[in-house]
């Protein structure tokens, strides 16, 4: 292999893993599972694809460890959502170098990553790194729709191949400033995702005349007003706690003040510490009557409800049913889904707390809790691993990075690209240095 540069390496990868379409459905991931065993075998890396069905493949890569320490695994998803060329400035399968930025699908979420974690396995490879617990690097398919063929089913079928004590994916990483402060997010828990539907009953009738009926959507519309209106009360998880103690700098006001006072110090705190605070509620699917002139005797309302890292659906069960009041509806759970978290303070907090406090001075950690879902749940589900989110963006402005991902126009700064292969490859270092 010529002698290059990782940051023209990782760079590289990047613009291919690009042009492979992967958008997802229906993924069609393995040609992208392909270009990856190519690039890590070169480098002495052992590679091995899994696949429930042919076209779906994951990569499970390894630097195999001399034994007696803990396993790392680099997760990543190499599937993208759609994209519609004619919102773009460019074509979203280019892989375009403009202005040192990579543009295309899944630049940002999350093929930046696949590469850059892929280039971090490679080049400690070729420098003959050999941890004490084996390097994984883990590129599933399927992470955007979640059928049931990348890392849950792998986690179930090939336990053996991805267990790892510690993982990093994504998730955050996002450099914020607070108060002249550099703080980089690291995302240590989820909520979970646990919609559930609302059946009101009524009484059907013709529409001309509504006296004789008794309209389930009339009857529902007050519950979502209910609903819309409800303001849980906030507490305090341990991650958000420890959030506001570097946020405030160990200045935590009570949970209620906790919204005011992150307000006060960065105006976009309010909207990522709020949902940490309490579980949510938002009624987003509706459904009635299928024809005009009828009254209809059921509405169904779906709510998506998003609750804290533990919180159960028995414990919010009752506090919903008080803030619907009296009424003739049903309440049923549709799912639940995440909702884990993994402990601070560990030594791979620590790889990325020193991390990040060599990177610039007076730069700090901050552990977050992901409002939505990642992979990283089934990791800690299955193995207990102590899973984290981050890859460290300094050059792109986070909230430009935050509007760009599921958009148009994704693209990845190099010196961002570059940074993250730096950390993977410390964190590499950090935990391979262990022993069990
Ligand atoms: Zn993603």
């Amino acid at each position: 292999m010529a002698v290059v540069s990782l940051r023209d390496e990782a760079t590289e990868l990047l613009q291919k893993l690009i042009r492979v379409d992967t958008v997802n459905p229906p993924g069609h991931e393995t040609r992208a599972a392909e270009l990856l065993r190519d690039y890590l075998t070169e480098s002495g890396v052992e590679v091995e694809l899994y696949a429930k069905v042919p076209e779906r493949a994951n990569v499970v890569a390894l630097r195999r460890g001399r034994g007696g320490g803990p396993r790392l695994a680099l997760l990543s998803h190499t599937d993208t959502v759609l994209a519609d060329p004619r919102e773009w400035q460019l074509d979203p399968w280019s892989g375009e170098l403009r202005d040192d930025e990579i543009w295309g699908r899944g630049a940002l979420d999350m093929k930046g990553q696949v590469a850059a974690s892929a280039v971090a396995i490679a080049s400690l490879a070729r420098e003959g790194f050999r941890p004490n617990g084996d390097l994984i690097f883990l590129a599933t398919a399927d992470e955007e729709v979640g059928v049931d063929f990348g890392l849950q089913w792998l986690v179930r079928e090939h336990p053996e191949a991805v267990r790892a004590e510690y993982s990093l994916n994504e998730g955050a990483g996002d450099r914020i400033v607070v108060g002249g402060r550099p703080l980089y997010l690291c995302a240590a828990a989820e909520k979970m995702s646990s919609p559930f539907t609302l059946r009101v009953h009524g009484r059907s009738g013709h529409a001309s005349m509504p006296g004789i009926a008794d309209n389930a959507l009339v009857k529902a519309s007050r519950l979502i007003q209910r609903l819309a209106e409800h303001r849980p009360a906030p507490r305090y998880e341990p991650e958000v706690e420890a959030l506001l103690g570097v946020l405030t700098n160990g200045d935590v006001p009570p949970p209620e003040e906790a919204v005011a006072r992150v307000e006060s110090l960065h105006p976009l705190a309010r909207t990522f510490v709020e949902p940490l605070l309490a579980y949510t509620l938002s009624p987003t699917m509706i459904e009635a009557s299928h024809k005009r002139n009828v009254i209809p005797a059921l509405c169904e309302v779906t709510v998506d409800c998003r609750l804290l890292p533990g919180q159960t659906q028995a414990e919010v069960e009752p506090l919903v049913r008080d803030v619907l009041g009296d009424g003739t509806y049903e309440l049923d759970w549709t799912e639940g889904h995440g909702g884990t978290r993994s402990p601070l303070g560990t030594p791979l907090w620590d790889a990325v707390a020193s991390f990040v406090r060599d990177l610039e001075p007076g730069a700090e950690a901050a552990p977050v809790v992901v409002p939505g879902f990642t992979d990283s749940h089934w990791m800690r589900e299955a193995f207990g691993t102590v899973a984290y989110g981050f890859f460290p963006m300094r050059t792109m402005d986070a909230e430009l990075a935050a509007l760009l991902i599921h958009s148009a126009d994704e693209r990845i700064h190099v010196e961002d690209l570059e940074l993250g292969v730096d950390f993977l490859r410390h964190a590499g270092r950090a935990i391979g240095s262990l022993s069990t």
